[in-house]
């Protein structure tokens, strides 16, 4: 199954155990919008190379379509589908006012130059101009982009605007209008979450051993604030490999090995292990933080944690879901648990829109207050109807965006 067939098939089972409308299902199943660039760039060596873009637009009824740019080589339209469904869903479980998007980029950025990468985004940004506006489509940051490429985005589409507009795109750097604490939004999200998850197995953070998958925005910083709130990292990965330390890993001293080297990997106060060993590894939480697909039924009936907390987008594939279910395993679903990044996206939006900054502890309280209160929405919901906290997420997010579209009409 790709993440597309499993995006639909967990929208199909919500839409089902919610007796969805006919007409509502067909509407909320396919994408809006879709598309597809193929662009050229001329490289360093001075060959021209075309890449593959994407941007879809799942669902644009509740407010302008909202969503990263992720830079992969395994991008692809179905790809980008899922994520910009699973942006439809995440947006309104948080009660934000904003629809679905998603886009992206098939190229390997870690082989490519920083003059490459800034041309591939500024012909990208210019491609998807037709889609791309403050006020109907705002991109952010996903896999293999950052601050640097919104801040190329954004300086791309205000050059072709004539005026700035710092309002087009979120994750940007804060000189040019970024939000203080968006860098760290989606790992504070999670780690909120993750508390959250603990106290209601009712274990103490100080009691719980956490390995986590990936080691980019969402991963490393997820770990350093569950490290600070007090748990134990036993084992993280990146694309190279695993480490794994039993007593906990010095955060501070694994991150100057990081910074050093580019990889958690030969870091000499841990041992080697696999990816898969990671993800089956005994701890109490497992936080996939890489990508979709990760957590395969075959993975999870090896898996020995009590909670997974998914910080990436779609790592459980849905027989996977199953098993978990049976094997008494809680599953925080991605909509919910890396929801943090698009709500300080949203509040960026704002202050960008608005011209009128906030104070970072403005941001990080209020983004926990949502994260906080979107959990126990989602567990009330799990606990009235007796299902997981992923089905109590989806039939919560799937109503909302529904009954927005209900209540517009179709048009004309
Ligand atoms: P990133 O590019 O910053 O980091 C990705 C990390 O995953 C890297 O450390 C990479 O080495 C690692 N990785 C890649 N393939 C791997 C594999 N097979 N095994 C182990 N590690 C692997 O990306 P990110 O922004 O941290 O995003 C990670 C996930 O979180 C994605 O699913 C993304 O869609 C999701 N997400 C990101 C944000 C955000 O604000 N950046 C928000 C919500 C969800």
């Amino acid at each position: 199954m790709n993440a597309w067939q499993v995006a639909q098939r967990q929208f199909d089972e919500a839409a089902a155990a919610m007796g969805l409308d006919d007409a509502l299902r067909r509407v909320l199943r396919v994408p809006q919008r879709e598309l597809v660039i193929n662009f050229p760039v001329k490289m360093d060596n001075g060959r021209v190379r075309v890449f593959s873009g994407y941007r879809v637009q799942h669902n644009i009824t509740r407010g302008p379509a909202k969503g990263g740019l992720r830079y992969h080589p395994s991008v692809d339209l179905d790809e980008v589908r899922a994520l910009a469904m699973w942006m439809s869903w995440k947006t309104a479980l948080l009660d934000i006012p904003f629809g679905g998007a998603k886009g992206g980029v098939a190229c390997e950025p870690g082989t490519m130059s920083e003059r490459e990468l800034e041309k591939l985004t500024r012909r990208f940004a210019t491609e998807v101009a037709i889609f791309v506006d403050q006020r109907s489509d705002i991109p952010a940051p996903d896999v293999g982009t950052n601050a640097q490429t919104m801040a190329w985005f954004m300086d791309t589409l205000s050059m072709h605007a004539g005026y700035s507009m710092p309002a087009v795109i979120t994750g940007k750097p804060v000189q040019i209008g970024g939000s203080l604490g968006r860098q760290e939004a989606t790992g504070r999200g999670v780690t909120t979450i993750a508390l959250k998850a603990l106290s209601k197995l009712g274990i103490a953070p100080g009691d719980a051993t956490v390995a986590v998958q990936g080691c980019g925005n969402v991963g490393w910083v997820s770990a350093l604030l569950l490290a600070e709130a007090g748990a134990r990292i036993v084992g993280i990965s990146d694309v190279h490999g695993a480490i794994w330390n039993p007593d906990g890993l010095d955060m501070k001293d694994l991150g100057d090995h990081l910074t050093r080297t580019g990889s958690i990997i030969e870091y000499p106060s841990a041992s080697p292990i696999s990816n898969q060993e990671l993800l089956t590894a005994d701890c109490t939480m497992l936080v996939p933080a890489a990508l979709e697909g990760q957590i395969t039924a075959e993975v999870a009936r090896e898996m020995k944690c009590t909670v997974v907390v998914e910080g990436a987008n779609g790592p459980t594939v849905p027989d996977a879901d199953l098993v978990l279910r049976e094997r008494g395993v809680m599953v925080v679903p991605d909509i919910l648990a890396n929801a943090g990044g698009v709500v300080v996206s949203y509040f960026e939006w704002v202050q960008a829109l608005q011209a009128f900054f906030w104070e970072e502890a403005d941001v990080n309280q209020r983004l926990e207050g949502l994260m906080r209160r979107a959990f126990d929405d989602v567990d009330a919901v799990a606990g009235e109807q007796l299902t997981t906290l992923r089905q109590a997420a989806y039939s919560i997010a799937v109503e909302k965006v529904a009954n927005a579209t209900k209540v517009r009409g179709i048009y004309p």
